[in-house]
Formats: structure tokens, C-alpha cells, sequence
């Protein structure tokens, strides 16, 4: 066995902490709370240290001390993370901010950042000899686990509502995935998941119901500090569905700073949802500590169309803590500022990228950012893939 000298110790509740142990095969703790995975941090910061990460070639791979695969052999990677940080070469100027960043997800393997959690969640499940993953979904998620099980070897199946967008069907055919098509919503195909996966033996890598697609989205969070000389930059404007990388990068932050590289002080973190489906905002304007489920979600952007998550009170908790907020846009505004991430500054992006522009407009006339703030903008997703939808709203 060729290790990866992963520091990881255990699993833990992120409500309840009971603890599970890491080689077994896990999902949610018996009180529903999603998993999450342990470090021995002290061991990891032997290891590892900022200065050896900046040798490493840049793919999320490089903090694998940090990350949970034991054996290098069964990390499965199409060369996920290592996206490049652009700085705003117009829409900073026009909005008056000075240090205006987009973090480009777009150039991900299989087209948005979903690959960096599935390469994780492919690569453990490999690990643990799981042979079959089944996913409910309503795009990116599907092309990504659909890929990395192709590489790894590994079954796949993908559930989709029956309106899903064409591309999504055509790579999942083509990386070899069975695809079952629901009518109905993303939470008809969770539904139908979840009796395959009990009549017909398959695991399900679904948004915080396994513990890894997690450490695979907090990679971003070390990218940031890397990129910053880890000096945390002061906001992050994330598009938020699951919001696996809002609790990635918060869990991130905290290991940075358990090893020493960085100190107490955070972004403030922002969610930002569509106006039709918009639960994390409206149980943070609420003061709740968890969201209650949207009826009737609709948006143009599928990525952001998720009515109810595991992970809401890690969201909320975060988002507070960090003295941040919860935005909800609207469709014809996130559609504008697609176009206009395309149009000042090159970057062709699925409508959740749109999004969080608008979300950023929106704090600035609140007053909520500064001129001077170093601000991260999450384009999260490319837009080839999103064609129909876009040319429904061309320029
Ligand atoms: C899935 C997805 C999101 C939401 O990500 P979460 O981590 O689930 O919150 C945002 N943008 C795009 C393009 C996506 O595919
Ligand atoms: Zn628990």
C-alpha cells in the first residue's frame, strides 16, 4: 500500500458528535445529522505546511494529508481544483470595488465544482469497495459522479427529473451511467433513490448523506488562503444549493487554523438563492437556526433548486458566525448579470455564477461591503451545458 499520510482519524454527528469509525461504511448518524470527517491536526501540520503546498502541482490532490483517502491508489482524479482566482478586469470598476475576484469553477473536469466533491466521494467509496453509486440529481452532480465512476471502475446510476436538460442525459450516457428519468422534482428523484438504494443494493452519494463530497468542496477554502498568503480575503459570495461548499470552506477555515496557518478572523460568508426557491435566506431574515422546506421551488438555475438540505443549520450557523448574510435574487436578475460576467470580463457561466453578481449588487446598496474589501465571487459552474436556458435569454 502506497500511503497518502492522511492525518484523518474518525467521523463525527455535526449534531449530536457521536463518533463512527472511518473504515466502515457510513451515511447519516442514526439522529439523521449529517457525518463529518476528523484529523488528527496536529499530526497533519507536521506533515504539511504552506510553504511545501506551494511546490505541489495545483489540484486539490496537493492537501491530501488533509484529506481523507488512505492509499493513493484509489484516489480517482481528472485533475479537479486548482481553478484560477481572476481579478475583475471591469465589473469592479463599474460597481467602485477594489479588489473584485471571481474564483473560476467553469474549468473544473465535467464543467463546475461538483467535480471536486465527487472525485472525493468516488474516490473513498473506491476505497471502501462500494461498487454501485446512485445519485439524485438535476445536473452537475450527475456528470460528475457519472465520470468518476467511469475512471474508477465503479457502477452509476443517476436520477433525473424527466425535463432535466439534454446535455446532462448525453454525458451520463456517454461516461456509460444508467439513467432513470422521474417525473416531477429533484425531491421525486431522491424519493426514488432511496427505494433503489434499499430494494437494489446501491450507495447513495446525495448532498451530505456520505461524509465526503464535503472534503472535497472545502479544497476551495485552502485554495483562498493559498492564493491570499492566508490572509482570509473579507467576503465570499457563494451560490448556494446543498451548501456543501459554504460548510466545506467554514470547515476549512477552522482546520487552518487548528494547524496554526491562519488565525480567528473570517470572511463574512454569503449565501446567495433564487428569489423561487430561496429557504436559507428566509430562515436567516427568520432568526431560525434551521429552514423550513420550500413548497414549489422554481428557478432557471437547477443548481440552486434545492427546496430542503441536510446541512441548513451548519449553513445558518456559519453564515451568522462570520457576520454574514442570505441573499435571494431573481431570475431576470441573475440572468442579466450572467450576460454580463460574459460580456466585462470573459467568463461563460451557468446562471448560479449570474447569481452571485446579483447577490453582490445587493450588498453594496445595503451597504454591506466596502470599497476596499477583497471580495470572492464563486462562478461555480460553466455555461455550455446550459444553452437552452441561456439562449432563452439572449443578449
Ligand atoms: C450544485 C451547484 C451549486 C450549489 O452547490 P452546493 O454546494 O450544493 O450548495 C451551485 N452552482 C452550480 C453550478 C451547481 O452545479
Ligand atoms: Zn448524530
Amino acid at each position: 500500500m502506497s500511503s497518502t499520510n492522511s492525518a484523518v482519524t474518525e467521523l463525527y454527528c455535526a449534531k449530536c458528535n457521536h463518533k463512527y469509525n472511518i473504515d466502515e461504511i457510513h451515511t447519516l448518524c442514526t439522529c439523521g445529522g449529517p457525518l463529518m470527517v476528523d484529523y488528527d491536526y496536529k499530526k497533519a501540520a507536521g506533515l504539511i505546511t504552506p510553504q511545501l503546498l506551494k511546490t505541489r502541482p495545483s489540484t486539490m490532490w496537493k492537501y491530501k494529508e488533509i484529506l481523507p483517502v488512505k492509499d493513493d491508489e484509489h484516489i480517482v482524479t481528472l485533475g479537479e481544483g486548482g481553478t484560477p482566482l481572476l481579478e475583475s478586469k471591469s465589473l469592479g470598476k463599474k460597481l467602485e470595488l477594489d479588489n473584485l475576484y471571481f474564483k473560476d469553477e467553469t474549468v473544473n473536469p465535467t464543467g463546475s465544482f461538483k467535480a471536486r466533491g465527487l472525485g472525493m466521494a468516488v474516490s473513498r467509496a473506491r476505497e471502501l469497495g462500494i461498487k454501485k453509486l446512485i445519485i439524485p440529481t438535476a445536473g452537475n452532480a450527475g456528470s460528475a459522479v457519472a465520470a468518476y465512476s467511469a475512471r474508477a471502475g465503479i457502477k452509476c446510476m443517476i436520477i433525473m427529473p424527466k425535463d432535466v436538460p439534454a446535455p446532462f442525459l448525453v454525458d451520463g450516457a456517454y461516461h456509460g451511467a444508467e439513467i432513470e428519468l422521474v417525473e416531477g422534482s429533484i425531491k421525486d428523484c431522491g424519493a426514488k433513490a432511496a427505494e433503489k438504494v434499499k430494494s437494489e443494493g446501491w450507495f447513495a452519494v446525495a448532498t451530505l448523506k456520505e461524509p465526503y463530497r464535503i472534503e472535497g468542496k472545502k479544497t476551495m477554502g485552502y485554495e483562498l488562503a493559498e492564493h491570499f498568503d492566508y490572509d482570509l480575503p473579507e467576503v465570499i459570495i457563494y451560490p448556494t444549493g446543498g451548501g456543501t461548499g459554504l460548510i466545506g470552506m467554514w470547515k476549512a477555515f477552522d482546520e487552518m487554523e487548528k494547524m496554526g496557518w491562519i488565525g480567528s478572523k473570517r470572511p463574512k460568508m454569503v449565501s446567495v438563492q433564487a428569489e423561487g426557491c430561496a429557504p436559507i435566506p428566509k430562515a436567516f431574515d427568520e432568526g431560525k437556526d434551521a429552514a423550513d422546506e420550500w413548497p414549489d421551488p422554481h428557478t432557471v438555475a437547477a443548481g440552486l433548486r434545492v427546496p430542503g438540505a441536510v446541512g441548513d443549520f451548519l449553513m445558518l450557523d456559519s453564515i451568522r458566525k462570520s457576520g454574514g448574510t442570505a441573499v435571494a435574487v431573481s431570475d431576470d436578475e441573475l440572468m442579466a448579470d450572467t450576460r454580463e460576467l460574459a460580456a466585462a470580463e470573459g467568463i461563460f457561466a451557468s446562471p448560479e455564477g449570474g447569481a452571485s453578481v446579483s447577490a453582490l449588487r445587493k450588498l453594496i446598496s445595503n451597504g454591506l461591503v466596502q470599497r476596499s474589501d477583497r471580495i470572492v465571487v464563486f462562478i461555480t459552474g460553466g455555461g455550455y451545458k446550459y444553452l437552452d436556458v441561456l439562449q432563452e435569454y439572449m443578449p
